[in-house]
């Protein structure tokens, strides 16, 4: 009788040896730990997880994990993860990315993603600034934020509300982390993870470089508020009192993923006669 105990992997074994170029302190050190560490305690096998990331400082972090990725072009990371997991939807596809990334370029293929609710686990670090090219506002910038050069007296328009879209366009599973608490974020990422569907873990993720009152105000104003729900209504209506620092799973619905049937209704063949000139 073999009494071996099988090898469990740690999360450093779900790291990759290169080193992250990201500057001192930068929040996004937190989610990396925080994935792995979830990765770990799922104990899924590397080579059944794959992570698709867009362009930003954040999405370099597939190449800092050591599952598969791609490191995909900007705002398009979800319609490439999308094509993957129904390809091949034996694995456990991991998306990542910044606010620019995500909900300026990308904030088509993100409000659609909710919609379809393929089963896709997206992170996103938000810290409300471009921060790969040097410190513009990006769509989560306060009205009222002047510390870029090209808009000096603030961007002047409300924050897109990625929560608010995301429950009002589909996504099955609605959570809110902060670096300052990568346990805690660890833990939504494993729910996501095991969620069906689409899941949204939204994280505060202090840029230090260019906007580094956020490493305090996140850790003074972030308050763990949400106990998950299954209501849309009383998510919808936690939302509208929400100050934007509330954490925790704001919502765990219950659609069924989508996937196409397994049989395509039609050949390659006919298609192609179909739309014939
Ligand atoms: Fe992180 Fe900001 Fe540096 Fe980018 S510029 S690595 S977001 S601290």
């Amino acid at each position: 009788m073999n009494t071996t105990e099988p090898t469990r992997l740690t999360p450093k074994q779900y790291k990759s040896d290169i080193k992250p170029v990201w500057c001192k302190g930068c929040g996004d050190f937190s989610v990396i730990a925080a994935i792995t560490r979830g990765l770990s305690q799922l104990q899924l096998p590397r080579e059944n997880v794959a992570f698709v990331s867009g362009i930003g400082c954040s999405s370099r972090i597939p190449a800092y994990s050591a599952v598969y990725g791609f490191h995909g072009v900007h705002g398009r990371a979800l319609p490439i993860a999308t094509g993957l997991k129904l390809a091949r939807p034996e694995l456990t596809v991991l998306v990542a990315g910044g606010d620019g990334d995500g909900f300026s370029i990308g904030g088509n293929h993100f409000m659609h993603s909710c919609r379809r609710n393929v089963d896709l686990t997206y992170v996103v670090m938000d810290n409300s600034v471009y921060g790969m090219t040097k410190g513009q506002a990006s769509p989560t910038t306060a009205s009222d934020w002047t510390g870029s050069k090209l808009t000096p007296e603030g961007p002047g328009m409300p924050p897109f509300r990625p929560l608010e879209i995301a429950l009002s366009a589909g996504a099955n599973f609605i959570s809110r982390a902060t670096a300052n608490d990568p346990n805690g974020m660890a833990e939504q990422i494993v729910e996501a993870i095991r969620h069906p569907g689409f899941s949204l873990v939204h994280v505060l993720c202090p840029c230090v470089t260019y906007r580094p009152e956020q490493q305090e105000l996140f850790k003074a104003r972030a308050h763990a508020d949400w106990q998950s729900t299954t209501e849309r209504a009383e998510a919808m209506h936690r939302l509208a009192d929400d100050d934007g620092y509330t954490t925790g799973i704001l919502y765990q619905g219950d659609r069924p993923a989508f996937m196409p049937p397994a049989e395509p209704r039609a050949t390659l063949e006919q298609i192609e006669t179909e739309f014939r000139i």
